[in-house]
């Protein structure tokens, strides 16, 4: 049922990357709350069953298929989900990639991979919706962008210089975006998790590496499906109406590890 403070009845919420892991948990979250929510992801049929599924629950969602590092397939998606459900409010650049190798084997097109995918997919999407929001109507309420990012964009690990750099640049775009936009009425705020169980890590976990990093986080945890429901919906509803430009860390404690 939906909580009054979080209540997002009324708001369309467009999540990137939602076939699985945390993306499609957003999503359903969102949907919990009374968001019509957009699923985006590169083909639209991988999604039609979490549609279904929150269809059954009794939330509304549409699927549509949209690639974030092509900006005419985030326009073509954009166009459809307007039409759909209306205009997005609540935009979650949840799509990315980790490509994970030594530094030195590293190849130019392992970098543009991750960074158009991490950085320039936020930049792209996100551009087009500011745009769209930044038009709409004076006394519409205005927008909520949501990046996420990673603790990996202020600490480092071994084989991912790649997938830290493209965290580190989207929280300055994060802050970029926010200086810019507030005048839009457009908030732009990040999330920051830290190791989060999806069942693209789940395997590494159960290794004895997985295990020895899992010592090394304060709560003596990975997180798990919910954490970071508390910081999606406050940066997604009007409960942050006065934050923009922050990074909220969800972490269980591993950067002040
Ligand atoms: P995941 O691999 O399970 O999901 C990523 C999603 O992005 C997939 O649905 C994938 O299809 C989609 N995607 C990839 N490239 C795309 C593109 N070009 N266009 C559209 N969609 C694309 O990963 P996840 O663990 O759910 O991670 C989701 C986000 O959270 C990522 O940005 C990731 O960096 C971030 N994150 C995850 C963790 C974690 O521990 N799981 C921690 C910190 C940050």
């Amino acid at each position: 049922m939906a909580d009054a403070y979080f209540n997002l009845t009324g708001k369309v919420a467009l999540v990137t990357g939602a076939s699985q892991g945390l993306g499609a948990g957003f999503a359903r979250t969102l949907a919990a709350h009374g968001a019509k929510v957009v699923l985006g992801a590169r083909q639209a049929g991988k999604l039609q069953a979490l549609a279904e599924e929150i269809g059954a629950i009794g939330g509304i969602a549409h699927a549509v298929s949209l690639d974030v590092t092509c900006r005419a397939s985030v326009t073509a998606a954009l166009d459809e989900a307007e039409e759909a459900l209306g205009p997005v409010d609540v935009l979650v650049n949840n799509a990315g990639i980790a490509i994970t190798k030594p530094f030195l084997e590293m190849t130019d097109a392992d970098y543009d991979q991750v960074l158009d995918t991490n950085l320039k997919g936020c930049f792209i999407v996100g551009q087009e919706v500011a745009r769209r929001m930044a038009g709409r109507p004076e006394d519409s309420c205005g927008g909520s962008i949501i990046n996420i990012a990673s603790v990996l964009g202020t600490d480092v690990i071994g084989q991912l210089s790649t997938y830290c750099t493209s965290k580190a640049g989207l929280i300055q775009l994060t802050r970029a975006m926010a200086l810019e936009l507030s005048r839009a009425k457009i908030r732009v705020n990040a999330i920051a998790p830290g190791y989060i169980e999806t069942p693209i890590n789940s395997d590494f976990f159960h290794t004895p590496a997985g295990e020895k990093l899992i010592k090394g986080i304060p709560q003596r945890r990975l997180g798990r499906d919910g954490d970071l429901d508390g910081a999606l919906l406050l940066l997604a509803s009007d409960a942050s109406a006065y934050m923009t430009g922050s990074t909220i860390t969800v972490d269980g404690g591993f950067l002040v590890a």
